[in-house]
């Protein structure tokens, strides 16, 4: 029964996902296809991602697919209607670009939708359906995981998953705008053993990148950190500079520990001698973490090269807090 509701409603947003990719090719979808354009999309790019115009009519969608022979109640689980008592039900996206969301198998699972303009809000997503859990999912997987590069990318956005494949770099995925998931992290592993994190280069992209790096270690990725200053996102990045250019950054990806070290030097002041003990024993915390004793060591040395701070000092604070943890230090 549920299995048979989950096929139709795959059923419902394959012909939705042919309906959007359809009117993109009327004339009504004209500023669709130009705005497309002028993002830098070409037309295979814009074929492979199945990118489609949701139109300026509020239930063209709907009566599409009533002609089909889907029922109200099966089309309001879909996602894709608004419900209201004064109108019914009517389209849930007018007037946008819409990005299928597939998943591994290909299978249409959802959709995103962008203002052509200004307009907030600027993405509608679709809800969480019995076919779509966003947490479980990357946008871009089902493209990336048969690509030949040697790591994945995560980054935040659709277009910023498009530009990438387009420039070449297939290796790239999105959390669909939520914060990564521990399920998305483990996702990732059964393709790959290291990701790059890119993520947009504002305040909400380092933290998302803080959150996101024990979630990929915890499952035993490698991890490193792009950085795309003086530009915003992936996208932006490659519109400007170019591949080859952004390939250099992403082989100049920083150790995503070395990152956080650097993100939590910010905090202190280094040239005080109050800030600079404190940021030591916090980073002497963080070093205290790794089991491997290469490792850490590789690690602790590395910070020392980096902070100016002898390694063997910083390997007796390490020592300390370990004994401390264990009950034996004296005060
Ligand atoms: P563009 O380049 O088209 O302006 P972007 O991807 O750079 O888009 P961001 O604002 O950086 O846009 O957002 C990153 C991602 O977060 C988007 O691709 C989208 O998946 C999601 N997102 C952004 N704004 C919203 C919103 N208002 N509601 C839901 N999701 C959103
Ligand atoms: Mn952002
Ligand atoms: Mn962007
Ligand atoms: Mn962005």
């Amino acid at each position: 029964e549920l299995a048979d509701r989950r096929a139709l409603l795959l059923e419902i947003n394959k012909q939705a996902a042919k309906y959007f990719y359809c009117k993109l090719r009327t004339p009504g979808g004209a500023d669709a296809m130009a705005y497309l354009k002028r993002r830098g999309l070409s037309d295979e790019t814009i074929r492979m991602f199945g990118l489609g115009y949701s139109d300026k009519y509020n239930n063209d969608l709907y009566q599409f697919l009533k002609k089909k022979g889907y029922s109200d109640e099966l089309l309001k689980d879909s996602g894709l209607f608004n419900v209201d008592e004064r109108h019914g039900m009517y389209d849930k996206f007018w007037n946008r670009v819409i990005y299928p969301i597939m998943d591994v198998n290909n299978r249409v699972i959802g959709f995103g939708g962008r203002v052509m303009g200004d307009a907030k809000p600027k993405y509608l997503n679709s809800p969480e359906t019995k076919i779509f859990d966003k947490s479980r999912n990357l946008y871009g997987l089902n493209a990336a995981r048969t690509s030949r590069r040697r790591n994945l990318i995560i980054c935040e956005g659709y277009m910023d998953v498009i530009s990438m494949h387009q420039a070449g770099f297939t290796n790239a995925v999105a959390s669909l705008g939520t914060a990564l998931t521990s399920q998305q992290a483990g996702l990732l592993k059964r393709y790959t053993d290291e990701v790059l994190i890119i993520y947009d280069s504002d305040e909400a992209g380092v933290r998302a990148a803080l959150r996101a790096i024990p979630m990929l270690r915890s499952v035993g990725l490698a991890t490193k950190v792009v950085n795309l200053r003086p530009h915003k996102d992936p996208d932006e990045f490659i519109q400007k500079e170019g591949m080859e250019a952004f390939e250099e950054r992403l082989e100049r990806a920083e150790n995503s520990f070395l990152f956080e070290v650097r993100i939590l030097q910010g905090n202190y002041d280094l040239t005080d001698p109050q800030g600079r003990t404190d940021f030591f024993h916090e980073v002497a915390g963080k070093l205290l973490k790794f089991e491997d004793e290469i490792e850490r060591n590789s690690y602790l040395e590395a910070v020392a090269r980096l902070y100016h701070i002898q390694a063997d000092m910083l390997e007796k604070l390490v020592n300390k807090l370990a004994l401390k943890g264990v009950g034996l230090a004296e005060q």
